[in-house]
Parts: structure tokens; sequence; C-alpha cells
């Protein structure tokens, strides 16, 4: 579960509030929406903010505009950020204009790296699509499939 984040506009370390609506979660500071439920940019600048405010799991997917196999998973991410809202934190980062790809040792886009508390657990290359992005999340996050309005 996702119980911190940190604000895209800001960077301030957000409290999430249980019980409420995780895709109209607003930042305490600035007001401006936390993203959640959603896909958001980062960059060299903000990347390394949400690795260390996050609390729960973060799918960094580094992906770049000229690259046909990232352009056609961009859907599939964003809709396994709105299925696994709350739960884990979505990040897009552009391998073309950002250091920190090369950082992370990513060597063929699109890859998808899964952080827990500021540390890589997993990695994969390629284009996967929704269902694939979520259970591979589940499974190494550890995040159960019950959350987010199940009966069981
Ligand atoms: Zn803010």
């Amino acid at each position: 579960m996702l119980s911190k984040v940190a604000c895209p506009a800001c960077g301030t370390a957000n409290r999430i509030a249980a019980g409420r609506p995780p895709q109209s979660a607003k930042c305490g500071r600035c007001g401006a929406p936390l993203g959640l439920g959603r896909p958001v940019e980062a960059d060299d600048n903000s990347l390394f903010k949400h690795l260390a405010a996050t609390d729960g799991p973060v799918l960094l997917d580094v992906w770049a505009a000229w690259c046909g196999p990232c352009r056609m998973m961009a859907p599939e991410f964003e809709a396994a950020a709105k299925a696994l809202q709350g739960q884990a934190r979505f990040l897009k980062l552009d391998a073309d204009t950002n250091q920190a790809a090369s950082r992370l040792g990513v060597r063929g886009i699109p890859t998808l790296i899964l952080f827990n508390r500021g540390e890589e657990i997993a990695r994969r290359s390629g284009l996967a699509p929704q269902a694939e992005i979520v259970s591979w999340l589940r499974r190494e996050a550890g995040v159960p499939s019950t959350a987010q309005g199940a009966t069981r």
C-alpha cells in the first residue's frame, strides 16, 4: 500500500488519508493533485525525491518518444496505474532528456523498474500489457490483489 507520496508539483511529502478516493488526493502544501491513479512525469531532479519520499511501491517506466514499443506501452502503463491507484506510485522517465536512465543502468527501452522504500526490487524490459504489469508488480512488491473494493 501507498501511505506517503511526494507532490509532483512542489516535492512535499504527503500522507495519504485512508478511506478517501486516491484520484482526488491533493497536496497539503500547494494544493496540486498528487497524481495517484495515473503516471506522473519524473526527471533527474524529481525522481530521487519521489523515491525518497514515497512509502510504498514505485514503478518507473523508462521510455523515449522515438521508441515504438514505448509508445505502444504508454496506454497499458496508464491503465495499470489506474488499476493500482492508492497501491503504487507510477512514474515515467524520458531516457533522452534525463541522466538518471543511464545512472540506473538502463540499456534498452521500454524498461520498467520497481522500487520499494527507495530500493530497486525488480526490473523488466520490453513491451508488457496492462494485466502483466499489474500482476508482475503485485507479485514482486507483495501487493495483495484483494484491495480496492474487492469483496474477499
Ligand atoms: Zn505540493
